[in-house]
């Protein structure tokens, strides 16, 4: 499936696995946890999305995303 390019910006592709992402417009290629890992590290949008969604669950620290590497 097509999905945004966390490097360029532009249209990534998706395996119907999601075993890898694949960018043909900047030779994107990773397996989809790096991609999910790079993503956290590199877009605050995507990092405010996980900040949002651990902050209405009752109980959950948001920290934990400081020990993904
Ligand atoms: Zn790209």
């Amino acid at each position: 499936m097509k999905i945004k390019c966390p490097k360029c910006k532009k249209t990534a592709e998706l395996s119907m696995d999601f075993s890898f992402v694949k960018c043909e417009t900047c030779d994107l290629d990773m397996s989809y946890g790096e991609y999910v890992k790079f993503v956290a590290h590199n877009e605050t949008t995507y990092s405010d999305i996980l900040g949002d969604y651990a902050g209405s669950t009752e109980g959950q620290s948001a920290g934990s995303l400081d020990e993904w590497d």
